[in-house]
């Protein structure tokens, strides 16, 4: 088999302060993709705007390696759209996810190549332990995708991540999705093909600390709930209703009271109790209707979702939804 014969994986990694963790991602991964010499190999590092010197680690890992291309943000933007530009700008038959600081298991990427191999467009690893997280964490988390579970019809699968193998039609069909405000997790299954579940146990982080805060994981909760459902609009409906109904009642009631026995100037209590629980129903469903009405500013205004400061690699960008030279392959 000629070199331009091989089909090509990239390997996608956002990083943002990983100075640390890339020298020794780059050891462990290159130690795995050696072995698979029937594909060509491409590692993308998307730097989201750090602050330290991975972009220096990068530079010297290009010059060593020209397998390892690079792009670098205009800044911090976040993980979510930091792989949108991996995806942007990634020239693979087939993309990998990973973190930057080997938690997800380079070793387990011949499996995955083999299962798409085998026709599977979207091999997905699920988590087998969540041990090096809090219980809180742990319990939020869970909590969280039951919830969202039942809010959407899209599947949403819980202890998996971002750590997968998308083939290229995948690629082509999450990049045609431009929302600002992002939820990977959701799109992979809403995009639907061919998946697949494989298993990995979570590492311990190699160097530098997790950059997700508390605040962090709320934000990107709310975003799973209202990117991918509209039940809580629904939800404020409902209440409305069942509020209204019992105010109702509770007006014939005292109707029927002051009709019948007459009514000397008493009830504040009872009166402040409503007026208290109405306003405070009113306020959250507000609040919810104010979380979609802020999407939906966000989104109208229709801003590029990324800048990039320099590109380090061989292909200039394509436009989403445009084609690589992948013939379909049978399933
Ligand atoms: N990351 C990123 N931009 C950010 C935050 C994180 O590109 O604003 C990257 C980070 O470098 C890492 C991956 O996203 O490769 C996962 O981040 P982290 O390990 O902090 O999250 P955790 O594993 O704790 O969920
Ligand atoms: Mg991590």
């Amino acid at each position: 088999m000629t070199a331009k014969q091989k089909r090509m994986i990239s390997i996608l990694i956002p990083a943002y302060n990983e100075e640390e963790a890339l020298p020794l991602l780059y050891e462990r991964l290159t130690g795995v993709i050696d072995t698979l010499e029937d594909y060509e190999f491409e590692i993308l590092v998307v730097n989201d705007g750090s602050s330290d010197g991975t972009l220096e680690v990068l530079r010297r890992l290009r010059e060593q390696d020209p397998r390892v291309c690079y792009v670098n943000l205009s800044r911090n933007y976040g993980k979510e759209t930091a792989m949108t530009c991996g995806m942007d700008y990634a020239r693979g038959d087939a993309l990998i996810i990973m973190d930057a600081d080997l938690q997800h298991p380079p070793e387990k990427i011949p499996e995955m190549v083999h299962y798409w191999e085998c026709g599977y467009d979207d091999v997905y690893a699920r988590r087998m332990n969540r041990k090096n997280e809090s219980k809180l964490k742990a319990w939020c988390a869970e909590t969280f995708y039951r919830m969202l579970q039942r809010s959407t019809k899209v599947n949403i699968y819980p202890n998996v991540g971002d750590f997968r193998l998308l083939d290229r039609r995948c690629v082509n069909a999450i990049r045609q999705l431009r929302e600002n405000q992002r939820y990977t997790k959701g799109m992979y299954s809403w995009i639907g093909y061919h998946k697949k579940e494989i298993l990995f146990e979570v590492g311990d982080r190699v160097a530098g600390t997790s950059k997700w805060s508390f605040r962090g994981l709320w934000g990107l909760a709310l975003e799973g709930l209202t990117s991918f459902s509209t039940a809580p609009l629904r939800l404020a409906a409902w209440l409305g209703g069942v509020v209204s109904a019992f105010a109702f009642l509770y007006l014939i009631i005292i109707l029927i009271k002051a009709l019948a026995v007459g009514d000397p100037v008493a009830g504040y209590p009872s009166m402040m109790c409503v007026i208290l629980f109405i306003g405070g129903i009113q306020l959250i469903c507000l609040g919810i209707i104010g979380e979609y009405l802020g999407r939906v500013f966000n989104e109208s205004k229709r801003r590029p979702l990324y800048f990039v400061d320099e590109y380090n690699g061989i292909k200039e960008r394509n436009e989403p939804g445009e084609a690589y030279s992948k013939e379909p392959r049978n399933q």
